[in-house]
């Protein structure tokens, strides 16, 4: 069966697909329809924290949906509150959890408890949001709003009002008034570019927004999970938002998304919801990517696997000063500026025949989100073909 035709036929074509198709995967390692194999630097977005075929996590599914795979959240459901548990425990902080399906509808909630909390606190409604021009957060009609970047507001107007956009976190200051209620920021921009916001600049922030009774929002869809290198980045940062939001790589290739927050009472009853949010198969999967991942954190190995890709993102950088200008990002959530947009199309394009799957980010950042339990080998080798693809462009 030719799958391109198929796909091309019955697909909307909402995304300009890469012409490969893989099958089969295991850790950072993916077979292609022809055996074709790839050392994959994308972890499926930063979803496959834990490794494509992670046997771990296919034994918790496979005995999970023996038994149950979803009876709704009008009933308790042992996974859910045993997976709200590991998470709130890996953050440190005093928070509950409200689960959903993707990351766009944990932001979704993030913004409903930051309303409800700025109507019901204080004398005038308080309701407007300032995000980042350069930041993502989603594809519904809302955080699509939310998201900064003019090029996507192009159509699907009106929009909710109230969302306000401040160029850097320097401008938020001066964007603060009576009527807002939240600031929403990615501590590292994942689509915006792989930009790390500076550490006491939030830090103030924080202060600043605490002072005013503002809250703050971190979207940690990308960043979470260790993918900098503590459970949150909200942690590597030294911060206490009021609301975090998770997706990506805490169900390890499960759809879940997840908005914690230690406004505990502001939602009640009926406020919100979602009918596969938290279901049996998606928690019981997150349980497990949350236990391997703890495991990997507490030994020391999360640590040294992402020394020795940062090392390799360094040599890399260090020999082609002529195509990279930059290396930015923190830990396992990295990428190279190049020089311009049209060479980076052309690496990853060589990167895929050479065997190596890599990620676009913003305008002209080479992005590597690999799986954080690729071995040595795996970086070894996948560098070695990206080291090829650069010389034969
Ligand atoms: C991917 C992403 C989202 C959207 O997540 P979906 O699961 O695609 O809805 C939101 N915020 C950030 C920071 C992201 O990286």
């Amino acid at each position: 069966m030719d799958i391109k035709k198929l796909d091309t036929k019955f697909v909307l074509s909402t995304y300009a697909r890469t012409d490969v198709e893989f099958v089969s995967g295991k850790n950072a390692t993916l077979l292609d329809a022809n055996a074709k194999k790839y050392i994959d630097f994308t972890a499926g977005i930063g979803v496959v924290s834990v490794g494509h075929a992670n046997e771990r996590v296919n034994e918790a599914i496979t005995k999970q949906i023996a038994k149950l795979t979803h009876a709704s959240n009008l009933y308790h459901i042992a996974p859910q509150a045993k997976a709200a548990q590991k998470i709130v425990d890996a953050s440190g902080y005093d928070m509950q959890c409200f689960f959903g399906n993707s990351g766009a509808e944990a932001n979704e909630g993030a913004i409903k408890i930051a309303r409800k909390y700025g109507e019901i606190n204080g004398e005038v409604k308080k309701y407007k949001i300032i995000t980042l021009t350069h930041s993502f957060h989603g594809r519904t009609i809302t955080t699509v709003k939310a998201t900064g970047q003019e090029a996507m507001h192009n159509y699907f107007g009106p929009f909710p009002d109230g969302f306000v956009y401040a160029k850097d976190v320097d401008e938020i200051k001066s964007l603060l008034d009576n009527h807002t209620c939240a600031v929403m920021i990615e501590l590292v921009q994942g689509e915006g570019g792989v930009e790390a916001q500076n550490k006491e600049k939030i830090q103030n922030l924080e202060k600043l927004l605490r002072s005013k009774n503002i809250l703050l929002i971190v979207d940690e869809v990308q960043t979470g999970g260790y993918r900098t290198g503590e459970f949150l980045a909200s942690q590597v940062y030294g911060i206490t938002p009021d609301i975090i939001t998770l997706a990506k790589g805490i169900g390890g290739g499960v759809p879940i998304g997840v908005v914690m927050t230690s406004l505990k009472d502001v939602l009640k009853a009926g406020d919100h919801g979602s009918t596969f949010g938290g279901n049996y198969l998606s928690c019981a999967a997150t349980c497990e990517v949350m236990d391997i991942l703890k495991e990997y954190k507490e030994s020391g190995e999360l640590e040294r696997h992402s020394l020795v890709f940062n090392q390799a993102v360094n040599s890399l950088y260090e020999k082609h000063q002529d195509i990279f200008t930059a290396k930015v990002g923190i830990g396992m959530m990295c990428g190279l500026r190049v020089k311009d947009a049209d060479t980076l199309s052309r690496i990853i394009s060589n990167a895929k025949d050479n065997g190596v799957m890599v990620l676009k980010a913003g305008r002209n950042t080479l992005r590597f989100l690999p799986p954080l339990t690729i071995t040595r080998e795996e970086i070894d080798e996948g560098f070695k073909s990206l080291e090829s693809a650069i010389n034969s462009i």
